[in-house]
């Protein structure tokens, strides 16, 4: 992600200097973060339902339907829009798109398959909505599952998702 790669440059390079466009926050909390494709999609969506039906985290009972995140956007598209006519540009209604619409545990409940991207008959991507309202619980709340933030400490202190410094990692072999 290039927003991601300027922010690192940023840290490590004094002499970087970030360009002038950058991104107001990473990943989305409401409808005006995310790409306007995002939006089209909502709009394109025909409810027909093939995308939960392949969707293997609502086939195990979890909360989540990636259909429901497609008429989530649309409504919330909907209503910012309305917003928008009836109080100018600026207006904030105090709600957004995640956890007015869209709950945590939907989202967290998604494996990133892609089988309703796959499976949708209009090309339309749910997954790219779930991966960046994820993005913005990761990378602005720092509000990630207690065990996605146990692996990402230890990629970030042992370069690998366990708990072992780098040197202990071949401790098994020497075990009889
Ligand atoms: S990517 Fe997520 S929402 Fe889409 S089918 Fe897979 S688990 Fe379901
Ligand atoms: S498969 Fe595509 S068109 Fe059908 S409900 Fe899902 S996103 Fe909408």
């Amino acid at each position: 992600m290039e927003s991601v790669t300027n922010e690192v440059k940023a840290m490590l390079d004094p002499s970087f200097t970030p360009p002038a466009a950058e991104a107001s926050r990473f990943g989305a909390k409401d409808v005006k973060d995310l790409h306007w494709a995002n939006l089209l999609n909502s709009y394109t969506c025909t409810e027909c339902g093939r995308c939960t039906d392949a969707c293997p985290a609502n086939m195990t009972g979890k909360l989540l339907s990636p259909r429901k995140i497609m008429m989530d956007t649309r409504d919330r598209v909907t209503e910012v829009g309305k917003n928008i006519d009836k109080h100018g540009p600026d207006y904030d209604d105090g709600k957004s798109l995640l956890d007015d619409y869209v709950t945590r545990e939907e989202i967290w409940a998604c494996t990133s398959c892609n089988a309703c991207t796959q499976a949708c008959p209009v090309n339309i991507d749910p997954l790219g909505i779930i991966v960046e309202l994820r993005r913005y619980i990761v990378m602005e709340e720092s509000q990630a599952p207690g065990s996605l933030n146990t692996m990402m400490g230890n990629l970030e202190n042992n370069g690998a998702p366990w708990k072992y410094s780098p040197a202990d990692r071949f401790n098994w072999a020497n075990k009889n």
